[in-house]
């Protein structure tokens, strides 16, 4: 399919960048890599006057530390992160989940921020143009009916990106820059957990770049996916999981996410309390994977059944706190 017409925009400052975002407001949609944008232009789920290409942009690129936190500028590619020394280092979940995006093809093009900011999925969503004109609309295209829950109220669309949940593990934080304002965020305040707008973005915000706090002492994480094609595919359910211990292997923290069961990735609230102050094993794993499986939502509104999809987030859960812990074992 062709794409539709639009003004091409191209700044090569982050200035220049907002003032242009807050001359057009939702008349210009941003584009990063263009591995989802395009693909929404083309299928005309998305009907922008401009688009604008924010690669030009020096100050969104690139990895770097402090002795506190690791920076990662918004435009920074999977390829890049999933083949960075530091972040294999200092943050193996989020390494893990870029390395297991998509395609070789779209690691290479896409980026940190677009991977964040996409959108969420649903098979009544997610189609051609000619498709979609033979469905009722539903609403995520602002119609009153879900179509994949009949006589819900709201959308149940899903969050299918696998970075989101690996930073969140680590409590990552991003910097929105807008004209004349900046503000840094928990990266869980940027869900709605609204399918029908899931981002906590306003218009005129520029995602500039992603900040995540380093431990003091032993640390790991891991992030374990399930798709149905190893070679290309969103996940259909995901779990990252993130621990480090004190001196004498007691946990001191922990933080454990779950993607792809919902409009947002989910932090498993309970997980912090259940393994503080103790030396952790499979045990453990297992009991923070059924408080997972709980927390999660399982619709018929991807390629596999709601229900199966629910039981593997809890196998993923378990995997990833197994993993996180035999990184420990072998970590800094
Ligand atoms: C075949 C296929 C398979 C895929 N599989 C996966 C998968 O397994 N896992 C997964 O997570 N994703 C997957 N995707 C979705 C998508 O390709 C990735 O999420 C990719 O990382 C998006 O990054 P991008 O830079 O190409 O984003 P873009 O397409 O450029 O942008 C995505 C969204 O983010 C916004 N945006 C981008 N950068 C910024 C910024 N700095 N500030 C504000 N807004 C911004 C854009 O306006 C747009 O709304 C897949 C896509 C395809 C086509």
């Amino acid at each position: 399919m062709r794409l539709p017409s639009f003004q091409y925009l191209e700044p090569t400052q982050v200035d220049e960048a907002v003032s242009i975002l807050a001359d057009f407001g939702d008349r210009v949609k941003i584009c990063a890599g263009g591995t989802e944008v395009i693909n929404h232009l083309r299928r005309r789920l998305i009907r922008p006057a401009a688009v604008m290409n924010i690669r030009k942009l020096p100050d969104l690129e690139g990895l770097s530390e402090t002795t506190q936190e690791i920076v990662i500028g918004a435009n920074t590619t999977l390829k890049e992160i999933s083949r960075s020394k530091l972040i294999n280092r200092e943050a193996q979940a989020v390494a893990e989940a870029a390395g297991q995006t998509a395609s070789p093809t779209i690691i290479a093009m896409a980026t940190i921020g677009g991977n964040i900011l996409q959108n969420t999925r649903c098979l009544n969503y997610n189609q051609s143009g000619i498709v979609l004109q033979g469905l009722p609309v539903c609403h995520k295209r602002g119609g009153a009916d879900c179509l994949a829950v009949p006589g819900s109220r709201r959308c149940f669309s899903v969050y299918q990106g696998d970075l989101a949940p690996a930073l969140m593990a680590l409590r990552a934080q991003c910097v929105l820059v807008k004209k004349g304002a900046a503000r840094t965020v928990p990266l869980t305040g940027l869900f709605t957990g609204d399918g029908t707008k899931p981002l906590a973005l306003e218009e005129d915000e520029l995602l500039t770049r992603i900040v995540i706090p380093k431990t003091e002492g032993r640390q790991a994480s891991a992030y374990r996916k399930f798709r149905v094609r190893g070679s290309v595919d969103f996940p259909l359910a995901s779990a990252a999981a993130f621990l480090s211990v004190t001196a004498d292997f007691l946990l001191a923290d922990s933080c454990v996410v779950i993607g792809a069961s919902g409009p947002a990735p989910r932090v498993v609230e309970s997980a912090e309390a259940l393994l503080k102050g103790k030396t952790p094993g499979a045990a453990d794993a297992a009991i923070v994977a059924k408080k997972a499986f709980d927390l999660s939502e399982g619709v018929d509104n991807l390629t596999l059944p709601g229900d199966y999809r629910r039981k593997m987030v809890r196998v993923l859960t378990q995997r990833a706190v197994q993993a996180a812990l035999e990184n420990l074992k072998g970590g800094r």
